[in-house]
């Protein structure tokens, strides 16, 4: 049996030898009762990357989001995203459950929305109305094929809600794929939001873990608010190590994943019967549509996965696949041609894929 090629998702990553040596050496502490060495030096070093005062590590991207949603609300307020972003989408609507929050929803296209569209969206100071208080925004947009938010409109974005006395936060799961391709520092992105959040068990393969950076007094609210969610960890430097192995080592190599997610697009675009979302592919995640003549979509994954290429359907036409630091660029050969022949045969040959009433 050969290595499937795993594109379900960046999270499927394996720590590297070199990275459990990082880990099985990290000098630890009680970080609840102290400060863990290991994990002071990850907050302090995801701190400057980002250019904020102060980090927390946390043991996911939801618990991160979660906490940010709580620095800048109260229960009753509303905050101001994206329709299809991660905190809306698939933290289970934590917002209202954990903080008693709103939301309003704006609908973006590929995950970007246009500054104009946040011009009416602040209620009125009445007793009818919650009160609006925070913009997130996600960058790159998971739901919108990995999607790099235009920087200028970021940019007006926040500065139009920071005039409007609303607080600004980012997801920034995969801040560093937008780096990458973009070649604009995370610095220089996080510098219009007041808190942004950080995965590094996605594209930067550690497995374990997320930041919330922000100022030093958010930082200090967000630690509180950590222990009181169950995310105080004890010698969690074993796992801030990978964290810190993968910032010190992982960074430069996300343009490759970048490379190979364009190898994957272009084959699909080349490919009949399969149509490339938003026609791009901004970063490692790469969305396409299925033609009825081709099949389902569930059908199509369960034929690749059949033949050790496994990847994600994601709605009623639509498949997603994701290159990682564990897929090699001839694995991505191989893929390309996988799929190429599959949806081939199966239009060539009037064989339509059917089957399996899939739930998304
Ligand atoms: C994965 C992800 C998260 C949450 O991360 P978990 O660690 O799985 O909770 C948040 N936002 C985005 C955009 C993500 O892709």
């Amino acid at each position: 049996m050969t290595t499937p090629i795993d594109l379900r998702s960046d999270t499927v990553t394996k720590p590297s030898q070199q990275m459990r040596a990082a880990m099985a050496q990290a000098d630890v502490d009680d970080d609840v009762i102290d400060i863990d060495p290991t994990v002071d030096r990850l907050q302090k070093k995801i701190a400057q990357l980002t250019g904020k005062e102060a980090a927390l590590f946390v043991p996911s991207g939801t618990m991160s989001n979660q906490i940010g949603l709580r620095i800048h609300c109260r229960s009753g307020d509303e905050f101001i995203c994206e329709s299809q972003c991660h905190i809306y989408s698939y933290e289970q609507g934590a917002y209202a459950s954990l903080s008693g929050l709103a939301v309003q929803l704006l609908p973006g296209e590929d995950g970007v929305l246009d500054p104009s569209q946040f011009i009416g969206t602040i209620k009125a100071d009445n007793e009818h109305f919650c009160r609006t208080k925070l913009v997130c925004l996600e960058n790159t947009h998971n739901r919108g094929g990995g999607r790099i938010l235009p920087y200028d409109g970021v940019a007006e974005i926040c500065h139009w809600a920071h005039d409007n006395g609303l607080a600004t936060h980012l997801d920034g799961a995969r801040l560093f794929n937008a780096v990458a391709a973009s070649g604009i520092p995370a610095a220089q992105w996080a510098q219009h939001f007041d808190t942004v959040s950080i995965c590094f068990s996605k594209g930067l393969g550690a497995p374990v873990g997320s930041a919330l950076c922000g100022t030093t007094e958010m930082i200090a609210f967000a630690r509180r608010h950590r222990k009181m969610l169950g995310g105080g960890m004890r010698q969690a430097g074993i796992i801030a190590a990978g964290a810190l192995f993968a910032l010190e080592h992982n960074l430069e190599q996300l343009h490759i994943d970048n490379q190979n997610a364009q190898q994957l697009a272009q084959t699909i675009r080349e490919t009949e019967g399969l149509q490339l979302a938003g026609d791009r592919a901004d970063t490692n995640i790469v969305m396409f549509d299925v033609s009825s003549r081709v099949g389902s979509p569930s059908a199509l994954v369960a034929e690749l996965e059949s033949q050790n290429v496994r990847c994600l359907a994601l709605g009623p036409t639509r498949v997603r696949l994701v290159t990682h630091l564990d897929v090699s660029n001839t694995q991505i050969d191989q893929a390309c041609e996988i799929l190429n022949q599959i949806v081939t045969n199966a239009l060539t040959n009037d064989r339509k894929l059917t089957g399996s009433g899939a739930q998304y």
